[in-house]
């Protein structure tokens, strides 16, 4: 796939050191999945991956969170400028009606708000989203998804460790208790901290339920040659086996939540 130079055509602050960019792409527009990733190239600097947190008719959205050099450089992107975008890689979600839940932490809620409009869009689904984050700084999405709610299309419950909003606590400790509270769901779908996504795996394994969850490593291919993005011990890549995983292979993966690689292949914990 080719990089295409796109435009950018809004820039959104979403809470303390994120953004949401908004960039002209229509043949990724028309291709792209909830739940894939695009690769952007920031000029001189660097190609990163982002998830693709809104799918429109010819334009897609981002969010970053500032961490580093090449995410920094994107946060302070303007409007008009050029970045280079290639994708849509890898799986997206497999759509599951009924009960779901939907657990986001962190940044790791954007990718899952395109996931999150498909399935409130189809009648007879119940869509509970939690979303969690150490502050309600640190919160993405959180007006939409109030919005959602008093429109009557999800149950948004947010969770901040400090109480700065919604339930104070994990995101995981307030999906226990949701979990005590109703009927087996059909679905979990989750996205942030790995230590977050480690746990929702641990709980949905204790009670039968089915899980995808969107996971993140190093990436500089992106189409399955580099192996930067294998994960122990079976070897699967992030970039084309993932970046979503269902349960059965993410209990089977030692090292989520433990140690990811970094740009040269070593061992660094999480
Ligand atoms: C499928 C996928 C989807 C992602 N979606 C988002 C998103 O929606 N929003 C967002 O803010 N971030 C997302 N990321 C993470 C983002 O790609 C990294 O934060 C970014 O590459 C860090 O680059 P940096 O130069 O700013 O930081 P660095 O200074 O290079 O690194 C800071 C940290 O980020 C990790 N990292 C560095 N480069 C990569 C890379 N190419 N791939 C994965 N991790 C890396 C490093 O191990 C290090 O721990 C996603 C990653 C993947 C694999």
């Amino acid at each position: 796939m080719r990089t295409i130079p796109s435009r950018i055509i809004a820039v959104r602050d979403e809470g303390k050191d994120r953004r949401t960019i908004t960039v002209l792409n229509k043949e990724i527009a028309e291709k792209a999945q909830p739940g894939q990733f695009i690769m952007v190239w920031i000029p001189g600097v660097d190609e990163i991956p982002m998830g693709i947190s809104h799918i429109g008719k010819e334009e897609i959205a981002f969010t970053v969170h500032r961490i580093g050099e090449a995410t920094n450089a994107l946060y302070n992107k303007k409007v008009n400028e050029y970045i280079g975008v290639r994708g849509p890689y890898g799986k997206g979600f497999k759509e599951v009606d009924g009960n779901i839940i939907v657990i986001g932490g962190g940044t790791g809620t954007a990718p899952l708000i395109p996931l999150i409009k498909r399935l409130y869009e189809k009648e007879g689904n119940n869509v509970t989203v939690i979303n969690g984050a150490k502050s309600i700084d640190e919160m993405v999405f959180k007006e939409e998804l109030n919005e959602l709610t008093k429109m009557g299309k999800i149950k948004y419950m947010p969770a901040t460790e400090d109480g700065s909003l919604g339930y104070k606590g994990l995101a995981t400790t307030l999906l226990e208790e949701v979990l005590n509270k109703m009927e087996k769901p059909d679905e979990i779908y989750a996205c942030g901290p790995e230590s977050m996504i480690k746990r929702v795996v641990e709980i949905a394994l204790e009670k039968g339920i089915h899980v995808q969850a969107l996971v993140e490593r190093y990436m500089k291919c992106a189409i399955g040659i580099c192996g930067s993005c294998t994960m122990d011990p079976i070897g699967i890549r992030v970039c084309v086996e993932g970046p979503v995983i269902p349960i059965e292979t993410l209990a089977r993966i030692t090292e989520l939540g433990v140690y990811k690689r970094d740009s040269s292949g070593r061992k660094t914990k999480i």
